[in-house]
């Protein structure tokens, strides 16, 4: 089941939530930023303490998972979206970015899981192409158990969101 909100994904009440990270997982702006303050410093140690290749700790794509700390999910899910201008393959980088993320929240028996526009930022995803993927990403019959939470973060992302998930139900 998807839902779409307007709002601050740290205030999400699910089991776990998902982090636009960088690939240091060493913390940033935007949601990711919002995400570490709400959790408390607790939530940069547990990154810190994950394996690095040279400072990498997530590739692009790919998902890792910690406690949630302070913050009311259980967990934090930090993917790394991929930078819109600067690879070949962005539409399979982002996807990825879903399937992977949902994959970590199943083997972790969560039942909710909320997610942000991931790239929708600072990586400059356009936002219509963004919405597509991943509410295709989410939309998947293996997911129906799932209840999955977009938090869009302002009314003009929620639209474009809302617009796309009828679409794709019609
Ligand atoms: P990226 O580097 O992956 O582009 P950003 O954090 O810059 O990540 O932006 C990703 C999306 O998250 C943007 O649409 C941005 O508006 C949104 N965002 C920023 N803060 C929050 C928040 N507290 N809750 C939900 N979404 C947020």
């Amino acid at each position: 089941m998807i839902h779409l909100f307007e709002g601050d994904i740290t205030q999400a009440n699910v089991d776990a939530i998902v982090n636009a990270a960088k690939n240091s997982l060493l913390g940033g702006g935007g949601v990711d930023g919002a995400i570490h303050r709400a959790a408390g410093a607790e939530l940069l140690a547990l990154c810190r303490a994950l394996p690095d290749k040279n400072g990498v700790r997530c590739p692009t794509g790919e998902a890792k998972i910690t406690d949630g700390c302070n913050l009311p999910a259980k967990y934090v899910i930090h993917t790394v979206g991929p930078v819109y201008s600067q690879v070949s393959n962005p539409a399979d980088l982002l996807a990825r970015c879903y399937r992977n993320s949902l994959a970590l929240a199943k083997e972790n028996q969560c039942g909710s899981i909320a997610f942000p526009a991931i790239s929708c930022g600072v990586y400059g995803y356009p936002i219509e192409a963004a919405a597509k993927i991943a509410l295709e990403a989410c939309c998947q019959k293996e997911h129906a158990d799932l209840d999955i939470y977009f938090y869009l973060f302002g009314r003009s992302d929620f639209e474009i969101w809302q617009k796309i998930y009828r679409r794709l139900s019609s």
